[in-house]
């Protein structure tokens, strides 16, 4: 056969390719203290640059959440253009987090031309502040069709202005909120800024119970973000890679995850000086990345920074993607985000490690040293499980994506349904005070000999661990485990933020009610603790979440179980979400109601890219390959009979070719079946549509596959197209 009508010519280049391939050096002998935060305007920067007052404002206004200053601001515009200048910057940009997931950046020049027609560099303290793109292009989920057709980004200063460096040339970047005229949100930063407020508003409530009266309170999020890495040779070659982010068809390689030699292994040298680069390219724009290791997947990898507050790490979780994005690349990698690119392995999440914060530096979920410090974390570990038990449809619903549904519930990562994991020194504590053993415990004394005092080691024993839960705490934080790889953090942040805050309200209440009525302070505390660990108790779940029984127990304990992305985004039409989210300020009802348009809209273009993928694969790929090898089967038997061969030598290699003809006919009997089903999804309502491409067409996606696996498991290998998973998993 010639190699013209060999079907793997691409596979071979890409294989001699790889084979080529050595890590790439970068230069970089330094120290990261010293230029970690390089590329900021950073507090350093800032003092040096800007005038002693201005600096004070804007400290103030970047540390305590307040409003900017707006006479500051041709101050603060001038140093950032000396600075960004100095640092060989030639465009400026907003850079904002549209409803895409992702983020959006128009640059400017800082050139001008003046009066005399002389160039020259200007940046105005409205250039700062405020800029217009043209956003018409950006999901809004309808809202400024119903509003105003135009958009503005705005200047967010919690985040510290940033310098991108690219092959030829620097840009500024400002981050910045996406808004309407009408002051709308058409960004996921935006609700994530509102829901600090109001968290931090109803937390501020609970501390002063305790006599503490910090300005004010913060989430913070240190999102562990796992990846995965396969050579960009291997990427060119997948459609279905290069379209939807995953492979939509590839058969089981001989080996998978099996041996569990991958997580924690030693990391493959190219796969570490990529790490390396990145890492480098993230210090310089501040953001901390800590952590790196091998995942449990073939060719999975996980980053995570030190955590910081949840605003400034969702930004920095952007440009962590971002660069891993960028600098895969600069190394032949292609970098896959998606939540499951192989079948049969496992798929990447986010876990986002979730506390809250003083502005005085006091974690509100570390058990403390104290009798009095345990009682408030009582009530803010009490407040976050009612926020999770009252919410779990509005979690769900936040991370809820079509990459997403091929992970929940999957035996590798947490299931839909959500529940919260406490670990066994904890859950003593909980049951003891339910069982009423501190029931007229008034006094410290007799909260100690309860052992309350002793919540901090044996809650931070790190042996006590969940993996299977979705909502897991880890001895001074929670870990929500089951937010999608590639999401932004924004919305599971704002959806926690507000349902966190809502019950640190109700329980200030409770417990001023209590105290108003003559109760002493610790006893008000225990007892309204009390009341609510018996009516959180169904959302506390200690045993394995993978197991079948689990589901059965949650159905009978009344918790949700949505599984896929339309049932759990309906929970966003509910009155609850409604109430919710109004009453925190974190979505209007419009606002809201946008969300639920986009986000639907946002799961049907993902299954119909994967849908037209999976049928141009069938046709143009998997089909011509399977007739070829008919043929030389055919040809084969042509070539016996020629001879003479017949009987049960020629039978044999006849039910070979009437085999492959099977599959043949399976997979087109598969693919008329999914045209079928996605011609009866069509239709105007929204909700119908995605819900029938998540069971019936999705359901007939999974049979088109399993029709082109059996016949990627017969071809003869020289005329197979596609990367196989034994090659894109292991070659790197
Ligand atoms: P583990 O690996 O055991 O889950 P780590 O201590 O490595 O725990 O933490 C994982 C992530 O949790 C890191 O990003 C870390 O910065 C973050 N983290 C630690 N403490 C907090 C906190 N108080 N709030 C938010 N994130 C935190
Ligand atoms: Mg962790």
């Amino acid at each position: 056969m010639s190699t013209a009508q060999q079907g793997n010519q691409g596979r071979l280049w890409a294989i001699a390719e790889i084979s080529r391939r050595v890590p790439r050096r970068i230069s970089n002998g330094l120290k990261v203290s010293d230029y970690f935060g390089c590329n900021t305007f950073n507090a350093k920067v800032m003092a040096e640059k800007l005038p002693k007052d201005v600096h004070k404002s804007l400290v103030k206004t970047m540390n305590n959440g307040h409003v900017l200053d707006q006479s500051i601001a041709a101050a603060v515009a001038h140093a950032v253009k000396e600075w960004a200048i100095e640092k060989g910057a030639t465009h400026y940009c907003h850079w904002f987090q549209p409803n895409t997931g992702i983020t959006a950046e128009k640059h400017d020049t800082f050139l001008t031309i003046d009066g005399d027609g002389q160039p020259i560099e200007r940046f105005s303290a409205s250039q700062l502040v405020q800029s217009e793109p043209d956003a018409s292009s950006f999901p809004s989920g309808g809202m400024r069709a119903t509003f105003e057709a135009r958009g503005y980004t705005a200047w967010d200063p919690n985040t510290p202005i940033f310098i991108m460096e690219s092959t030829n040339g620097k840009t500024l970047c400002i981050p910045s909120v996406f808004i309407s005229y009408h002051g709308q949100a058409l960004d996921k930063k935006t609700p994530l800024l509102r829901s600090v407020e109001y968290l931090s508003r109803n937390a501020l409530r609970v501390l002063k119970l305790f006599g503490k009266t910090p300005d004010h309170v913060e989430a913070t999020l240190g999102p562990e973000q796992e990846y995965f890495l396969i050579d960009d040779a291997f990427y060119s070659l997948r459609p279905d890679l290069v379209a939807a982010g995953r492979t939509l068809i590839g058969a089981k390689p001989p080996k998978g995850q099996e041996l569990e030699d991958q997580y924690f292994g030693s990391i493959k040298s190219r796969v570490l000086a990529f790490m390396q680069e990145f890492e480098h390219e993230l210090f310089k724009l501040g953001v901390p990345v800590k952590t790196r290791h091998n995942e449990v997947a073939p060719s999975q990898y996980e980053t995570a920074p030190v955590f910081e507050l949840v605003s400034v790490a969702t930004d920095h979780n952007q440009l962590t993607m971002e660069m891993l994005r960028r600098v895969a690349r600069r190394h032949n990698l292609a970098f896959l985000i998606h939540e499951k690119p192989f079948a049969g392995i496992n798929g990447s999440g986010k876990h986002n490690n979730w506390s809250m914060a003083t502005s005085d530096g006091e974690n509100l979920l570390d058990p403390g040293a104290t009798p009095s410090e345990n009682l408030q974390f009582l009530v803010c570990l009490m407040a976050t499980l009612k926020g999770v038990y009252k919410h779990s449809g509005l979690l769900r619903a936040s991370i809820a994506s079509s990459g997403n549904d091929h992970r929940l519930g999957a035996n590798e990562a947490p299931p839909a349904i959500i529940s919260a994991f406490l670990g066994d020194a904890l859950t003593k504590v909980l049951d003891s005070i339910e069982a009423g053993d501190l029931r007229g415990a008034t006094t410290e004394r007799q909260v100690i000999n309860l052992g309350i005092a002793k919540l901090p080691e044996i809650a931070r024993d790190n042996t006590d661990r969940n993996r299977t839960s979705p909502f897991a705490f880890t001895g001074n934080k929670f870990e929500f485990r089951a937010v999608p790889s590639s999401a932004s953090t924004a919305t599971p942040m704002a959806t926690l933020n507000a349902a966190v805050g809502e019950a640190l309200g109700e329980i200030a209440d409770a417990i001023e009610g209590r105290i108003s009525a003559g109760e002493a302070l610790d006893k008000a505390v225990i007892e309204v603790v009390r009341e609510w660990v018996i009516e959180t108790r169904a959302v506390r779940f200690e045993g394995n979440n993978y197991a079948e029984e689990w589901v059965v127990e949650a159905e009978r304990r009344g918790l949700p179980n949505l599984r896929k992305t339309p049932e759990a985004l309906a929970q966003l039409q509910t009155d609850a979400a409604r109430e919710l989210f109004t009453k925190a300020g974190v979505y209007s009802v419009d606002e809201l109601e946008s969300r639920y348009h986009l986000e639907t809209e946002r799961y049907i273009k993902d299954l119909e890219i994967e849908i037209a993928a999976m049928q141009e694969l069938a046709a143009t790929m998997v089909l011509p390959a399977a007739y070829k090898h008919q043929a030389l089967l055919a040809s084969s038997v042509g070539s016996l009979k020629a001879i003479g061969v017949s009987g049960d030598l020629l039978g044999a290699q006849i039910a070979e070719v009437e085999q492959v003809a099977g599959l043949i006919a399976d997979l087109k009997t598969a693919l008329a079946k999914l045209e079928a089903e996605v011609e009866a999804a069509e239709g105007e309502d929204l909700d119908k549509k995605a819900t029938a491409l998540a069971y019936p067409v999705s359901d007939a996606m999974a049979v088109v596959r399993e029709a082109c696996d059996k016949l990627e498991n017969t071809i003869d290998d020289t005329l197979w197209p596609l990367p196989k998973y034994r090659e894109m998993l292991f070659l790197v």
